[in-house]
């Protein structure tokens, strides 16, 4: 196989078979094929795309790239969860608690921001003390004690995913169904949980800007799961604005805590209770109505509050962070953001919104740049609000007085503010399962 040759057969529109799929895979991650092949290979299938089989062969690939995670030592069911990435997002701390105190085993690992977008393992990092480096012992361990632990990727858990993403992220080709369905469910897969919750993001926030590519990437990613003989599930849920009101790490773990006890903002619970549903249907636990009633009633007992603690604790965390909310350590400083007109907010550019958040500190610039877990945004006025000219519109929290002018800015330049009131996106558009598409709008 010569890498020359691939990559001309897929910029001329050809289908690569899987033993030419695999070999480049293997390939590439022993560093016998260099970056710049692998990014003319990226290019040509970001332009001519690839079929079922190819996504497929290309998954299975990078998912045999390195460990795969048996979890059939931990008894009982286990359920997975994925986002496809967005701001404010923080419903894996409010949703693996609720489907972990209902009986239903999670064992997940979970990403770091990058780019605009936030990652769980941030932002349970926020909580003093709190290990996302559990070895595989250990990780057991949690999970067989309390049903749920909550890590950071394994050292060796799809090695072609993390040089490709890293490549993928420098040569603009992230925004590619093939690409994104291998890189996720690659993931899934080798992650080992026997069935998988997906939460698909459509908008200006998100990878995806349509609905109707949302559902295109949803049913690759779900044929995959279903393939593998993983029970998958996707929920198409809505991105055009943040998520909550809180971005940033501490920030999002205060508002998850709030939402367990049932104070949360509405979207975010809305939201929460039906990918918790979700994982709870694949689970068996019941129609969705049921499971709908389940996870309601999880947050009402206290129950799921008191998951996330024992996780917490049971991870080396500080549990007085959780019982008391104000004992997160706070910014430094904060700055108002005003509107400057009276009027309605008609959009929010979502990804602008985690880009002003970023450059408080809360996400990084670059793999390796540092997280202030205390930085961030809290929403005061979202999409369909209607506010006065001088009313505060966000918060804006750091440790570093001089980067709120150019956050502030950034913040502004994402908020639309004119004379018509515009109602609110759907916050579910669609599920997709092996039985189909099913619309709820
Ligand atoms: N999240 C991933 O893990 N991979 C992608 O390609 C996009 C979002």
């Amino acid at each position: 196989m010569r890498m020359y040759d691939l990559i001309a057969k897929k910029r001329d529109g050809g289908k690569l078979s899987q033993e030419e799929i695999a070999e480049m895979i293997t390939g590439y991650v022993e560093g016998d094929i260099p970056d710049y092949q692998m990014s003319a290979m990226l290019m040509a299938i970001y332009f001519k795309g690839m079929d079922e089989k190819e996504i497929l062969y290309l998954t299975q690939a990078m998912a045999e790239s390195g460990d795969m995670v048996d979890l059939s030592s931990i008894e009982g069911i286990k359920v997975d969860k994925h986002s496809t990435g967005g701001v404010g997002d923080k419903t894996t701390l409010i949703v693996a608690p609720i489907v972990a105190a209902l009986g239903v085993k999670v064992a997940k690992m979970s990403g770091r921001g990058l780019g605009h977008t936030g990652g769980t393992v941030d932002k349970l990092e926020s909580i003093p003390g709190y290990r996302t480096d559990l070895n595989e012992e250990e990780f057991f361990g949690v999970v067989r004690k309390t049903g749920i632990s909550v890590i950071g990727q394994s050292g060796n858990l799809t090695p072609a995913d993390k040089k490709l993403y890293a490549l993928r992220d420098v040569t603009a080709t992230v925004e590619s169904i093939p690409l994104i369905a291998s890189s996720i469910m690659s993931k899934k897969l080798a992650a080992g949980s026997d069935c998988i919750l997906l939460d698909v993001k459509t908008g200006s926030g998100a990878f995806m800007k349509s609905v109707e590519d949302s559902i295109r990437l949803a049913e690759e990613m779900v044929k995959l799961g279903e393939n593998a003989g993983r029970r998958t599930l996707a929920l198409i849920t809505d991105m055009d604005t943040p998520l909550g009101n809180n971005i940033g790490n501490s920030l999002e773990v205060i508002e998850a805590v709030d939402t367990l006890k049932g104070q949360g903002p509405k979207d975010l619970t809305h939201e929460a209770l039906h990918l918790a549903a979700g994982m709870l249907m694949l689970a068996g636990m019941g129609n969705e109505e049921e499971c709908l009633k389940m996870a309601r009633g999880a947050i009402d007992s206290g129950l799921a509050l008191n998951k996330l603690k024992e996780m917490v604790a049971a991870q080396g965390g500080d549990v007085s962070v959780i019982e008391d909310t104000d004992n997160f350590r706070k910014a430094a400083y904060s700055y108002e953001v005003k509107a400057d007109r009276d009027g309605y907010i008609t959009a929010m550019d979502t990804e602008k919104c985690g880009i002003a958040s970023v450059m408080l500190g809360a996400g990084r610039e670059t793999l390796s740049s540092p997280i202030n877990m205390a930085a961030g945004i809290v929403i005061q006025a979202k999409t369909g609000d209607k506010v006065e000219a001088g009313q505060t519109i966000a918060s804006l929290y750091c440790d570093d007085e001089a980067l709120f002018e150019k956050a502030a800015a950034k913040y502004r330049e994402a908020v639309t503010i004119g004379d018509e009131y515009v109602k609110r996106n759907p916050l579910l558009y669609a599920k997709v399962s092996r039985d189909g598409v099913k619309r709820e709008i």
